[in-house]
């Protein structure tokens, strides 16, 4: 196995030059939509291919291979999967502004509907369609590929492509794991949970900038039923609450969280 970048942009150029070529030809437009349906394939391979973290690759990879649901998979990670970038560079000697380009993207919306479509194309109008007279016609279809093509050729004539801001903050847990949460979900001050240990966390804004507080659950005295906090970390089956109030004993069994119905994460 090789860890080369395979040359999907080139791959799905190609697909597109033999599109055209097979749209003059009205006997071919199955083969038309597939080759255009493969550039839309390459370029979503493209996409998972740079995305940086090879862990997500892989599980996405493992799991999907149609373009919209590969993005799809990758909008749970980066939000701006389908969004243009421009990016500009300011070199410091100068100070002036230098335009690099746009990273232009298709939407997966978009992706979606035209790869459908055109896959209905690549199979023979059925029984139902000749008797209620709704198989396309020809013009038709080649109409709707003439409609998607410029479209991914207007993606694929970006100068600059495979763009990625780094939008990650890392905390090394203490389990020794290391968490990479979302800038978005850290302004959203979202909880975060180690995947290894199941230590809860907030992110919390200071004067030295983010970082990461213990996590704090609230519950109800089983004893005298006075509510209160404790770290999340304490909250696990097995373990030994003192109540704050009566200093009765509280045995967490596997479940209770379930049961008491309440307890919920709040900011400390
Ligand atoms: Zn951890
Ligand atoms: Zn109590």
């Amino acid at each position: 196995m090789t860890s080369d970048k395979i040359p999907f942009r080139t791959f799905a150029k190609q697909h597109l030059d033999r599109a055209r070529e097979l749209l003059s030809d009205d006997k071919l437009l199955a083969a038309t939509c597939l080759e255009v349906r493969m550039a839309l394939e390459c370029l979503a391979y493209e996409s998972l291919q740079s995305f940086p973290d090879r862990e997500t690759r892989e599980l996405i990879l493992s799991k999907r291979w149609q373009p919209a649901q590969i993005l799809q998979e990758l909008m749970k990670f980066d939000e701006t999967v389908e969004v243009d970038r421009s990016l500009t560079i300011t070199p410091e000697n100068t100070g002036i502004p230098i335009k690099l380009g746009t990273d232009k993207r298709l939407k997966i919306s978009w992706i979606r509907t035209r790869y459908s479509a055109l896959g209905r194309f690549v199979h023979t109008p059925t029984i139902h369609d000749h008797r209620e007279g709704t198989a396309e016609e020809g013009t038709k279809i080649a109409a709707k590929i003439s409609e998607i093509i410029p479209e991914i050729e207007n993606v694929l004539s970006s100068r600059i492509w495979n763009t990625h801001i780094n939008d990650q903050m890392n905390w090394r847990c203490r389990c020794g794991f290391l968490l990479k949460v979302r800038a978005a979900d850290v302004e959203a001050k979202k909880l975060v949970i180690c995947p290894s240990c199941d230590g809860h966390f907030l992110p919390l804004e200071g004067p030295e900038g983010w970082r990461l507080a213990d996590g704090h659950k609230w519950f109800n005295c089983i004893h005298c039923g006075k509510r209160q906090t404790t770290l999340c970390r304490n909250w696990q089956a097995g373990s030994q609450i003192i109540c704050k109030h009566c200093d009765g004993q509280i045995q967490l069994v596997p479940g209770l969280e379930q049961k008491t119905g309440d307890v919920r994460s709040q900011r400390d």
